[in-house]
């Protein structure tokens, strides 16, 4: 007899559960990579609906004299990811300049504001993965590992590539030393970016301008301001982030209401 025949009312609740589950949390837990939702997943997945929820309420639209740059964001936490310390934007149409990246003016403005030698085991959750000029400031500043909430198919694996042992090939090259580790994040609004960049043909830099762009990055906001979290222990964190997003809007508005 099949199961459900035996015990009805029992996987009735239990499918009931699980859809309940599947709509509360950002992890999908059932990816690919068999990760299992633990409570480092879940600091993560906090933290990268943050990054995408700052992005979400200070969305750079069509108006270039309001534009800043594109809708790339990054995040500094300490070590034992339990501190948010910065948040910044990439700003290359306000400062005319290509360079001016959301994780490179992270680590150079987070450096210079505090006067630190380096970011020693600091990790960065970044809302595009990262190109190679911020992967090389990653590892010059000793980063430990970067989260990316969507994948870049034309400057993405930076990291990676830098990670590959070629010293095998004739005139072959070893891994480039104590590389950042780079990793996808398993929120499932990443792979929801991903699908729709790949299936809309848009080069990646211009859909990140785009509505449908737009319309996931609020559906990130929305999961994150109604966020529940799974293990009590993330509650702090999870108070700590929507506090963090709330000074940084209020920062972000005080900034550009002093431009007008
Ligand atoms: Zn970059």
């Amino acid at each position: 007899m099949h199961l459900f025949a035996q015990k009805p009312l029992k996987y009735l609740i239990l499918c009931i559960l699980l859809i309940f589950a599947s709509s509360t949390y950002c992890s999908d837990t059932s990816n690919d990579t068999g990760t299992n939702n633990t409570q480092n997943d879940e600091i993560n997945d906090i933290h990268m609906l943050l990054t995408y929820s700052i992005l979400y309420k200070t969305w750079q639209g069509s108006d270039p004299s309001r534009v800043i740059g594109k809708n790339i964001g990054a995040l500094l936490v300490n070590p034992k990811k339990d501190t948010i310390l910065e948040f910044n934007r990439n700003a290359h149409a306000s400062t005319h300049n290509v360079t001016q990246h959301a994780e490179s003016r992270l680590i150079q403005g987070y450096l210079a504001k505090y006067e630190c030698e380096d970011l020693t085991d600091y990790i960065i959750y970044a809302s595009l993965e990262p190109c190679a000029m911020c992967s090389g400031m990653m590892i010059v500043s000793k980063i430990k590992e970067t989260i990316y909430g969507e994948t870049d198919p034309y400057g993405g694996k930076s990291l990676e590539r830098l990670s590959l042992d070629s010293s095998e090939l004739p005139d072959g090259y070893k891994p480039y030393p104590d590389v950042t580790i780079s990793k996808a994040s398993n929120c499932i609004i990443r792979k929801e970016l991903d699908k729709a960049q790949k299936e809309s043909g848009i080069f990646i830099y211009e859909f990140l301008g785009t509505d449908i762009a737009k319309e996931i990055y609020k559906k990130a906001y929305n999961m994150f301001i109604n966020y529940e979290v799974q293990y009590k222990t993330n509650q702090t964190i999870y108070d700590n982030a929507k506090k963090f997003l709330e000074q940084e809007l209020e920062n972000y508005y005080r900034a550009y209401e002093e431009l007008q």
